[in-house]
Order: C-alpha cells, then structure tokens, then sequence
C-alpha cells in the first residue's frame, strides 16, 4: 500500500461539478484515495511531499478509447498501395499488423504506451486488442506491461468473425477468462470488445451483450467509423450501425460507441435513450479521413462523451486540441464546442463511459488519486482560476507533465517513470517493433 502522499503549493483544477479551481492549495492522500483537498498551506508533512510550486495540479486524463499495439507503427514506411477509403486503411494497413502480433508485441506494446501515456498525463485508458494469431494469454500480457509502469486500464479483446467464426469465440473466451482473473485488481479490470457491427454476426453479438450485462462490465464496439460499417448494415438488415447494435441488445449505460461518425438523429436519440456512452476520437478520425462526428449534437442531447486517442498520437492535449478546433471548422462556428466542454470529455466524462465516474475523473475527496501535475511557469499570460482552462486546451502540451500520481503512488517524476527506466521501455519496444516490422515488411 502506498505511503501518505503530499501535493502542496499548486493551482488545483479539480474538474468537480462546479468547476471549483483553487489558486494555492494542497491535497493530502492517503493509501490509494485523496483524503483531503484545501486551499492554503497546510500545517503538516507526510511521507513523501511533492512541492507543486508554479505548477497546475489537474485530474489524471482519461484515454476513452485506444490500441496499444498501436504504437509499434510509429515512424513506420507502410510500402503498401495507399489506401483511398477507411475499409482499405482496414485491408492494408491494420488486419495485416494485427495477424502479425505476437504475445511479446502485445506486452512491449502495452509497456510502451502506458508509459507514453502517463508521461503526457493519461491515467486510465480504455484499450481494445485484436490479434488472430496471439489470442490466448494477450490479456494478461497487456496487463503485465500497463502494471509495470503503473497505469490504470481497462482491457479487452476485440471479438471478429472477419476470418472464421471460430476466432470470434476465441476472443470471447479469452475476455471472459481476463475480466474474471482481475475482478479485485487495484489497476486493471475488463470488459467485453466487438470489432465492428460489419465484422461479426447476430449471434456473437446477441452472446456479447448478454455476456457484458451478466459479468456486469462495460462493453465497447467500434460504431460507423467509416461509411463501411453503416453502408453494410444497411443492406444486409436494413438498419443503421446503432439501430442494429440496440435491436441486439447491445445499448445500455455500460455500453461505449467508439467513434459514431456516421449516425443520423434517431441514433443519438437512441444513444442518449439508452444512456450509452460515446468515444470520441477526432485525431483519428482525421487520420483516416473518415468524417467528423456530430459530437455537439450529441452534447446537445446529454450523451456522455469521452476523449480518445485510437491509437494515435496519445497527448491527451493534442487531442483536447483536435476536438476544440475540428467541430469549429465543420460547423463554421466559432462557438461550437469550447475548452471547458473539452476538458471535460478527457476527464469526467471519459470515467463516466466506464463507470468510474466516482471514483475518478475529478479531484475530489475519497475519490481515487490520479493526479497529474503540470509546469506552469513558461505560460506566456496570466495563469489564473479564470485563464486555466483555456490554457489547459490551448497552451499546455503532454510535455509540461512533470509528475504523475496513480492510485496514490508517484509513477512519473520530474519527467521520468519511478517503476522501471525509460530506457528499459524503449529497449523492449524498439525490439519488439523490429520484429513486427520484419515480420510484415515496413522499414
Ligand atoms: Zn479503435
């Protein structure tokens, strides 16, 4: 168990319903939850003490949506035909990565961008694996590397009849077997993962929901990313991504869409009717040059969005960044989204789409600490309770993280892990990616 824990002389943004921001403050943590929050100097020590002088003491950020194995892409020269539409970005870049990943790439990977991860400042991620040929124990190996650092995740694997019906039931039994190995894990739990509608059939998604509801979990599916996944179920069934997803049960309030980027009204209606979540990610979606999300339509009508990464590029600020400007540009409204909005999909709301918006997402007492804690004193303008959250969106970047608390133990300090080195994480990333790389011909 962690020692006492003192974060002292910082500007505290704790994220709360009120948006409460205290100038100079401190927060006193005990074992793995934050005991007391208060502005002024406090008349006490504790065991470890971190002087927050200068700097902006926000709540962990919530990853909503990612893949891991993701990182080992980085940099990569793909030397395929370029793809023209997100099904081939499917077909040539990503199938053939997830056939090639092994249970070391699924560990390397894990440990890689966890620790990328906390460095910018992310907490607790949402993660979904998908690898044909490395399914049984890729779980425990993805846990294996997220702990080493000391991330918070949830995990899964990606259930897809894409090859045979065989590997869909595989992948279930693999995440059945996962999310009850770690019911009582301080860092990592599970929850159950579709692909995509286009990529499995009724049945495997009738067992899913009904599995999810019975282990009482999350689940998450990829939701009309591409005109793909709605054009399919259109003409197979006649219904739309979400109208198909509900008819089989699948929405409910531990239910996270990834992405809805293709959804007319009646689908957020019946989103936000069965109080499902939404994982957001615009990066991605620009990546992919799939569309944009009606995300304000879906504020609008009180549906919980997080803020995810899908892989890419996982400052959570680049991201808040990506989400406050491109919503602007497609509706040619300036006022569309603004950064409070933002904030809150990388912080409460990103907890609220897997149920643990109370015990995480904000600063608050008796809630879990995750705490990341920023440099503020190269802010070019005042830094001040009115100013911070426009700052947060629009000055600060994953770089200014010095230190970050998980679960009430320091695991980025001064800019470097505390659990393992750095340079232990690049190694096994680096070696890993080589192999990946050799094994699918990218340079
Ligand atoms: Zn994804």
């Amino acid at each position: 168990m962690s020692e006492d824990l003192l974060i002292k002389n910082g500007m505290i943004v704790t994220g709360d319903k009120r948006g409460t921001v205290i100038s100079k403050g401190f927060i006193r943590v005990s074992g793995a939850r934050i005991a007391e929050i208060s502005e002024g100097n406090p008349n006490f020590t504790a065991d470890k003490v971190i002087d927050a002088t200068g700097c902006l003491v926000i709540p962990g950020l919530v990853t909503a949506h990612t893949h891991l194995y993701g990182i080992l892409l980085r940099g990569a020269s793909l030397n395929i035909s370029p793809p023209t539409d997100f099904a081939q970005v499917l077909q040539r870049v990503w199938w053939p990565v997830d056939e090639a990943l092994t249970l070391q790439d699924a560990y390397a990977s894990a440990l890689s961008a966890s620790a990328d991860m906390l460095r910018n400042g992310s907490t607790l991620f949402a993660d979904t694996y998908s690898g044909p040929n490395s399914i049984e124990g890729s779980l425990q190996e993805i846990a294996r590397g997220t702990k080493e650092v000391g991330m918070r995740g949830v995990l899964a694997f990606e259930m897809t009849e894409r090859n045979n019906p065989e590997e869909a039931h595989r992948g279930f039994q693999e995440g059945v077997k996962f999310i009850q190995s770690c019911k009582k894990d301080d860092l990592v739990s599970g929850m159950v993962s579709l692909h995509a509608s286009f990529t499995v059939g009724d049945k495997t998604v009738e067992e899913a929901a009904n599995e999810a509801k019975k282990l009482d979990v999350p689940i998450t599916v990829h939701t009309s990313e591409g005109l793909v996944d709605l054009y399919h179920n259109l003409e197979a069934t006649g219904e739309r991504t979400v109208e198909r997803l509900d008819r089989l049960g699948v929405l409910g309030p531990k239910t996270v869409l990834a992405h809805c980027v293709h959804v007319n009204d009646h689908e957020i209606e019946l989103i936000a009717k069965r109080r499902a979540s939404v994982a957001h990610n615009p990066m991605s979606n620009m990546l992919n040059a799939v569309g944009v999300a009606p995300v304000t339509k879906m504020l609008e009508k009180g549906i919980t969005v997080g803020l995810g990464n899908d892989g890419w590029i996982y400052d959570p600020f680049e991201n808040m960044r990506c989400a406050l400007t491109v919503h602007r540009l497609a509706s040619g409204n300036p006022s569309a989204i603004g950064p409070e909005e933002v904030f809150r999909m990388a912080t409460i709301e990103g907890a609220h789409c897997y149920g643990f918006g109370n015990d995480l997402g904000s600063l608050e007492k008796r809630k879990l600490a995750d705490i990341a804690i920023l440099e503020g004193s190269r802010v070019p303008t005042p830094l001040t309770s009115e100013s911070v959250i426009g700052h947060l969106v629009n000055t600060f970047s994953g770089r200014d993280v010095r230190d970050v608390v998980v679960n009430g133990d320091i695991v980025v300090q001064n800019r470097l892990l505390t659990k393992t080195t750095d340079t232990h994480v690049s190694k096994v990333s680096r070696e890993s990616a080589m192999g990946l790389w050799s094994r699918i011909n990218l340079k």
